[in-house]
């Protein structure tokens, strides 16, 4: 079987109240980059944060931390985009990417498209109510358009995200359109805790996902469970051929040791050599995802 590929999202948008070892700065995401490449990771996903956790917007903040990691290690690099709500131009949500790629020293390998729109509102199970009410992540197909062939025209890997069946058959579509080449690298997004907007974190919303994947086109999937432990589903996505895509940033995993990002993904790695499955290089994954 194909080589195992383990992104690590280190942070998100994740405080510390619950797991303190979440880095924030561009130092703090380089030293957790470098011991999770040791555990098994071959792609970083960050978020760029200051210095008190709050989101950085800026790119000077995203290009600091992709030349401290580039300098120390050969992890890719797969930097979110600026900003996710409806305020913000598809330009400028891709700005800080493509500025980036201008120059080798902070140039990314990846960016993410999440294929499609929904409600992203918070819900308290506790009170049985709504925490906010307006909340929406907006993808207008024209914005998509948008990001894939200016990231084509910049040579980096789009990583298409799937929350739901309908951004499955969008990703499909640009496929078929030639707005996405294969193979594709296709997150499937599970969901936890307070948010809704994705699967279920079960067999049931996994395979919900993979019962539709085509046979006849060149896919490398991966799984997020974003609010909840994704080692429940680990052995069965590993042994049908799947990649992992986890860290502190999705969820805390208090309920394990409230680990280190590097300690939690040494535990994929060994759940992956207990079924014969390798883990895969960032050269060996720049293979499988057809990246030259
Ligand atoms: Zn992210």
């Amino acid at each position: 079987m194909e080589k195992l590929i383990i992104e690590a999202r280190v942070n998100e948008y994740a405080m510390r109240k619950r797991n303190p070892h979440v880095p924030w700065s561009a130092e703090e995401i380089t030293q957790d980059a470098i011991a999770c490449r040791e555990a098994g990771a071959s792609i970083l996903h960050f978020h760029a944060r200051q210095v008190n956790g709050a989101p950085c917007h800026d790119t000077q903040g995203y290009a600091d931390t992709v030349a401290a990691v580039r300098e120390v290690t050969d992890l890719l690099i797969h930097p979110t985009l600026g900003a996710n709500t409806v305020e913000d131009t598809p330009e400028g949500r891709l700005a800080h990417v493509l500025e980036m790629a201008k120059d080798p020293r902070t140039r990314p390998d990846f960016a993410p498209m999440d294929m499609g729109s929904t409600n992203i509102d918070i819900y308290d199970p506790k009170q049985k109510r709504f925490r906010t009410t307006d909340q929406m992540y907006i993808n207008t197909t024209e914005t998509l358009l948008y990001f894939a062939n200016a990231l084509k025209d910049a040579g980096l890997k789009p990583c298409a995200v799937a929350w739901n069946i309908s951004y499955l058959r969008q990703t499909l579509l640009f496929q078929e359109m030639g707005a996405l080449e294969e193979p594709i690298y296709l997150g499937l997004t599970l969901t936890e805790g307070p948010i809704f907007a994705g699967h279920p974190a079960s067999e049931a919303g996994l395979d919900a996902y993979l019962n539709l994947l085509p046979e006849d086109v060149k896919i490398a999937w991966t799984v997020y469970n974003y609010g909840g432990n994704l080692l429940k589903l680990a052995e069965k996505i590993i042994t049908a051929g799947g990649h992992i895509a986890v860290g502190l940033g999705d969820h805390p995993y208090t309920e394990i040791g409230t680990p280190t990002n590097a300690e939690l993904i040494a535990k994929f790695t060994a759940i992956a050599a207990s079924v014969g499955r390798e883990v895969a290089t960032p050269a060996e994954t720049r293979q499988i995802l057809g990246m030259v």
